[in-house]
């Protein structure tokens, strides 16, 4: 893999003129939006066609729009973006479809750490740094015989919980399994969802300190899934699959939430230990990260997933979360990344933030 020289590139960067660069997609409205508070310029990479629906939120479109045919495109644009200074901000949809491969050799200075692509990407890796971190993920059984207990099975690769399917026993597994898909099954943890939204800074110390830098809440949310969310208006699941009709876990949406204040200090204590963590594997995560977590009727937290970049839970907070509110008025993710860029570029530190 090509290593990216961050510096490199930063040298031919006018820094009193940088841009924001996203793909129009996930929570690009949010991103064009921050960085629009924080007086930056922004470039919107439109795929296959400029978005129509952005003329009709004027304070979220951006300044200038990047037609490109397909994903792989963007690559024939790098040097177009980078003599306009552009910075990218990445999202679950560009590093998704563009590929995590090509997304981190892109060579255009991306807000985050892009080496953290392949400690969460990987389920083993992930544990491997999760679990180390101190953090109890659900369990993992790796022999389907030995299912005894309600289990989720989840396809490697699978978009947004697609194809993803519970089973209560061996029997069930077998019905429902689809050959050659690879998959891992994971205890289904019974208890309240919470995506936890945090953002880190190196480079700050501002807030919540650690061994460098600072960490911040800025929000929370929960997935609205389909169709396991709506599944009790129709009967049982347990009824419905006799019919041969199964939930699903395909996300739709976002709803907002606040957590009982009690759970705090594990909120932080998390995301304390897992910044560190990523210091010491890989030099460290980077911004905005979210932590998927069940809560369980003992009030412990089970965590199954990392997003180490914006998450689409935090769009219900484009004017602030009950959480973000005391720390700015009116601060988004998006607007907290602008920030972020805004402070290293006047301070000089923007190859610490930036690979
Ligand atoms: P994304 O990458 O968008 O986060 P994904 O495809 O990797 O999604 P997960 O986030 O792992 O999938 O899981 C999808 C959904 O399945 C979760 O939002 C949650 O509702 C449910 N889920 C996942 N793991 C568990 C678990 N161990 N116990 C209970 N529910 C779970």
């Amino acid at each position: 893999m090509t290593k990216i020289n961050v510096n490199d590139m930063l040298t031919s960067y006018d820094k009193k003129n940088l841009r924001i660069a996203t793909v129009c997609s996930h929570s690009s409205l949010q991103i064009f939006n921050g960085a629009r508070k924080e007086g930056l310029k922004t470039i919107g990479i439109s795929v296959g066609e400029k978005k129509k629906f952005y003329d009709a939120f004027p304070l979220g479109k951006p300044d200038e729009f990047l037609i490109v045919d397909n994903y792989k495109d963007i690559l024939k644009f790098t040097e177009e973006l980078r003599e306009k200074n552009a910075i990218v901000i990445p999202h679950g949809s560009f590093v998704e479809y563009l590929g995590a491969d090509k997304f981190s050799t892109l060579d255009l200075p991306t807000f985050g750490n892009r080496d953290v692509l392949k400690w969460e990407s990987d389920r083993n890796m992930e544990r491997k740094w999760l679990e180390g971190a101190g953090l109890v993920m659900p369990k993992e059984i790796k022999d389907p015989k030995n299912i005894d207990k309600p289990v989720i099975v989840k396809y490697h690769g699978a978009k947004g919980g697609k194809g993803f399917f519970i089973a209560k026993t061996y029997d069930e597994f077998k019905k429902r399994i689809e050959k050659g898909k690879s998959y891992i099954i994971q205890e289904f943890v019974m208890g309240t969802r919470y995506y936890i939204h945090y953002f880190y800074s190196p480079i700050q110390d501002n807030a919540y300190k650690l061994s460098k830098g600072s960490l911040q809440l800025l929000s929370m949310d929960r997935r609205d899934e389909t169709t396991i969310d709506e599944v009790q208006r129709l009967g049982s699941i347990a009824e419905l699959e006799e019919l041969g009709i199964h939930p699903t876990f395909v996300v739709t949406g976002n709803i907002p939430i606040v957590m009982r204040e009690s759970l705090l200090p594990k909120v932080f204590k998390m995301g304390e230990a897992v910044v560190e963590k990523s210091l010491k594997l890989f030099g460290g995560m980077i911004g905005s990260f979210c932590l998927e977590t069940v809560v369980t009727e003992d009030l412990e937290f089970r965590v199954f997933e990392i997003s180490s970049r914006i998450v689409a839970g935090t769009n219900p907070y484009i004017a602030g979360s009950p959480y973000s509110e005391m720390i700015q008025p009116d601060l988004s993710t998006g607007r907290r990344i602008a920030q972020e860029i805004k402070f290293a570029a006047k301070k000089n530190l923007l190859n610490e933030i930036l690979t």
